[in-house]
C-alpha cells in the first residue's frame, strides 16, 4: 500500500478522533496498515477480528511518535505569579504578559521548535473571546492565531455576528505550536501535560480581558479549559460551560466545518453563537436567526 494513501487514511482517522468519533469504517487492508497502539494499552484501539473496524482511542494514533513531557510546571507558575507586576490598563497587561509568555520555555521541546510564541491577538476590551486548540504552521510563522484557511472561516463567522475581528480576542490553549518529527508536515494534537503547563496563561489573558462569553472551538480546546470529557464536543456543544466564572460555550472547530460542508452542521454552529450574541445582549436580526436553515420545501 502506497505510504501517501495511508497518510490521508491516518489523517482521515486523526480528524473523527478530534471532534470526538471513537469508530472509522475502513477496508480491510488498510485499516490493519494503519498504526494502532499495543494490545497491552487498550484493546479497543485494535482493528476488530474482521481487520476492518479501528478505533482510536490513543492520541498516539495517526499522531507519529509522542513527544517528550515538558518539565512539570512549577510551583509558583500559577495564575496569581504570572500576573504578578502585571499592571496598568487592560492592554498594558496584556502587553505584559505577552512579554512573559514569549520568554516561556516550560516545554522545552516547543520553545526548541516554535518559531514563536502565538500569544493572541484582538481587543483587550473584547466582550466575545473565541479559544482554539494550538498554533498550526502558518500561525508559527506569523505569530497571530487563525491565519490558515479555518482562521478565514472564523473570520466569516465572526462577521456574521456582524462584528470584526477586531473587536473581539482570539487566543488558544496552547501558545507554541506543537512539535512534529524532522521533515513531517501537518499539525498533532497538544498532549494533555503541554496543555496543562500552559493553561495558565490564557487563564491569564481571560483575567485581565473579563470577557462576558468565550466560545471554545473544538474538543480539543475544551479539554485543554476543562480537562479529558467523557462526553464528545457534538453533545458539549448547545451547552453552557463555566471558565473562572466566565461562561463558554462549546461549539465544532472551523475545520471541522471545513471537511463537512452540511447545512445541518453549519446551523449548529451558528446556534452557538446566536447563543452567545444573546449572551452579550447583541442586536440579532431576522435575517441573522435564520443562517443555514433548510429553505421552507
Ligand atoms: S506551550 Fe506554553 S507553557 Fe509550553 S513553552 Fe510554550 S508558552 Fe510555555
Amino acid at each position: 500500500m502506497n505510504a501517501e494513501l495511508r497518510q490521508h487514511a491516518a489523517r482521515y482517522v486523526e480528524l473523527l478522533q478530534r471532534h470526538g468519533k471513537k469508530d472509522a469504517w475502513l477496508p480491510a487492508g488498510l485499516a490493519r496498515r494503519l498504526p494502532v497502539a499495543s494490545p497491552s494499552s487498550s484493546p479497543s484501539t485494535r482493528a476488530s477480528s474482521t481487520g476492518r473496524e479501528i478505533r482510536p482511542a490513543s492520541p498516539t494514533l495517526a499522531r507519529g511518535p509522542v513527544p517528550p513531557s515538558p518539565a512539570k510546571p512549577k510551583n509558583d507558575f500559577d495564575l496569581n505569579s504570572i500576573l504578578k507586576g502585571v499592571q496598568g490598563s487592560k492592554a498594558d497587561k496584556l502587553s505584559a504578559l505577552r512579554e512573559k509568555t514569549a520568554a516561556c520555555k516550560i516545554c522545552p521541546h516547543l520553545a526548541k521548535s516554535r518559531t514563536q510564541v502565538v500569544f493572541g491577538i484582538g481587543n483587550p476590551e473584547a466582550k466575545l473571546m473565541f479559544v482554539g486548540e494550538a498554533p498550526g504552521a502558518e500561525e508559527d510563522k506569523k505569530g497571530e492565531p487563525f491565519v490558515g484557511l479555518a482562521g478565514k472561516l472564523l473570520t466569516k463567522m465572526i462577521t456574521a455576528m456582524e462584528l470584526t475581528r477586531e473587536q473581539v480576542y482570539i487566543a488558544n490553549v496552547l501558545k507554541c505550536r506543537p512539535d512534529m518529527p524532522a521533515n513531517t508536515s501537518g499539525n498533532r494534537k497538544p498532549t494533555r501535560t503541554e496543555m496543562d503547563a500552559c493553561l495558565p496563561y490564557l487563564r491569564a489573558q481571560v483575567a485581565i480581558i473579563a470577557p462576558t462569553v468565550i466560545v471554545a472551538l473544538g474538543s480539543t480546546a475544551v479539554e485543554g479549559l476543562f480537562g479529558p470529557q467523557k462526553t464528545t464536543i457534538s453533545r458539549l456543544r448547545g451547552t453552557w460551560m463555566e471558565l473562572d466564572g466566565v461562561p463558554v460555550r462549546p461549539t465544532f472547530h472551523p475545520s471541522y466545518l471545513l471537511h463537512n460542508q452540511d447545512l445541518a452542521l453549519k446551523r449548529l454552529v451558528w446556534t452557538d453563537l446566536l447563543a452567545a450574541m444573546e449572551k452579550l445582549s447583541l442586536p440579532i436580526s431576522e435575517k441573522q436567526r435564520g443562517y443555514f436553515l433548510k429553505p421552507a420545501a
